[in-house]
């Protein structure tokens, strides 16, 4: 019995342990065999089960253990129905086309209709949409376009959503940008041309978030005229909630989903994503990576070049940090805020954007908030360059004394560009971004530190 539990085969110690439990002189080992092996495994059921005739000091405390254990997972489990249960509720309540489509794994461009401005989309559970402009025409629309929107919002889950795209679609002349109005990709419209469309997308039902900041942002620079800025509402996001997803994107480039239906009808050439270094050069934040030799960047560029456009990211070179010191310039920043909870004009001060986006800008924040807290607390960090940037400009590295250590060198070149990251634009969309971020920005020196990142030695 003690040489199957010293070696971790419980099943058997508990075998053994079971023939004991009639000995006096040996059941209170093999009693508290039976109850730390069961909770070894986290079998608290069946501790409790076998545990309720049993009123020794040891058996009596495991088993109050194991019942508080199912209390906690009982509870997360009843919430997680819960949810379940509202998220069902909010497709039921989503509308349906007039006429019904037939779903079609095949032909991805047979799965769209268009009643008036509205654009349906078949998915194997059902339908979404898009609103948009009273001129525009499905029909007028290259399939390949209508394919590649159908495999940003379903390839996770429906595999022929990836087959070959419809060949013969001409690129345009236009680029655009898909656009959040939050600090990154205003930093990327900043550096983009002025004829640069802005797409945003707009949650068509109500949630948590709070559309008022963005919409502040974008009222000014369409009033303004600085740059056209255009709302597509949309429910797509509720697509992965059939995957047992909350709601969300169901691809880093379902946020351009409505730009890639609109790509004939503007003349599309790029759509751009403002994805910085922390996304493209670092893997999650905190390890560097040669961005351009990741299958993610070689997969969706090809993707993207088959239906006509380039995939542009026009701030891979620059960091959060450097974003922020473009917005920071820009006549934009009284009129950005990155925060989603806030009351549209002023962040809420509690979130992990408030303390990492809003806090270097000079705006308040609750360091001891339970979110920027838990963040804070987490390892690997998430964010973690970045994180520790704002933690030491704000002279908070107090804060996270296991990390002192990476606070040693000099932080400054991550507000700086990394050069090499310019090779990712096509020639056509290069000189004029980069002609802009360097009026913002230095260059990072050689060599680059970058290069060298890897905070937790993974
Ligand atoms: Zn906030």
């Amino acid at each position: 019995m003690r040489r199957a539990y010293n070696a971790g085969r419980w099943d058997a110690a508990r075998t053994h342990a079971s023939h004991l439990l009639l000995r006096p002189s040996e059941q209170t080992l093999a009693r508290s065999v039976i109850v730390r092996s069961y909770w070894n495994e986290g079998r608290f059921q069946e501790l409790v089960d076998s545990t309720e005739d049993w009123h020794d000091e040891l058996s009596h405390s495991y088993r109050e253990q194991a019942i508080d254990r199912l209390k906690v997972t009982g509870g997360a489990k009843k919430l997680t129905m819960m949810k379940e249960e509202k998220l069902q509720r909010l497709r039921d309540e989503q509308p349906k086309p007039k006429v019904p489509i037939q779903w079609s794994a095949e032909h991805m461009d047979a799965n769209y209709s268009q009643e008036g401005s509205r654009v349906w989309f078949r998915y194997p559970e059902g339908y979404v949409f898009w609103d948009m402009p009273s001129d525009y025409e499905l029909q007028s629309t290259h399939p390949a376009l209508l394919c590649l929107t159908a495999e940003v919002l379903l390839s996770p889950w429906i595999s022929s959503s990836k087959g070959p795209l419809p060949k013969g679609r001409t690129q345009g002349e236009r680029a655009s940008l898909s656009f959040s109005a939050g600090t990154d990709s205003t930093a990327a419209a900043a550096v983009m041309d002025d004829s640069t469309l802005l797409g945003y997308h707009r949650r068509s039902f109500n949630s948590m978030l709070d559309h008022r900041n963005a919409e502040r942002l974008i009222n000014h620079l369409n009033s303004t005229g600085e740059r056209e800025v255009l709302s597509i509402s949309s429910n797509h996001e509720l697509i992965r909630t059939n995957h047992g997803k909350p709601v969300g994107f169901s691809t880093d480039f379902a946020c351009a989903s409505h730009l890639l239906l609109l790509a004939d009808h503007f003349d599309l050439g790029a759509i751009g994503f403002g994805m910085p270094i922390d996304n493209t050069y670092l893997w999650k934040g905190r390890k560097f990576r040669k961005f351009e030799e990741t299958q993610y960047y070689t997969y969706w560029t090809k993707r993207f070049a088959q239906a006509g456009l380039d995939l542009l990211f026009p701030i891979a070179s620059i960091s959060e940090a450097g974003a922020l010191m473009i917005v920071k310039q820009s006549s934009w920043l009284e009129h950005l805020n990155s925060c989603m909870r806030g009351d549209g004009i002023n962040g809420c001060g509690r979130c992990w954007k408030c303390f990492h986006k809003n806090g270097p800008l000079g705006r308040p924040f609750d360091i001891t908030s339970s979110e920027i807290q838990t963040f804070l607390n987490k390892r690997p960090m998430p964010t973690a360059t970045h994180a520790l940037w704002a933690l030491h400009i704000m002279n908070q590295e107090g804060q996270v004394p296991d990390l002192s250590h990476l606070f040693t060198s000099d932080l400054s070149w991550w507000t700086q560009v990394y050069p090499p990251a310019y090779n990712l634009l096509p020639d056509r969309w290069r000189t004029s971004i980069r002609n802009s971020i360097s009026e913002f920005l230095k260059d990072m020196e050689f060599p680059h530190y970058l290069e060298k990142i890897n905070h937790f030695d993974e």
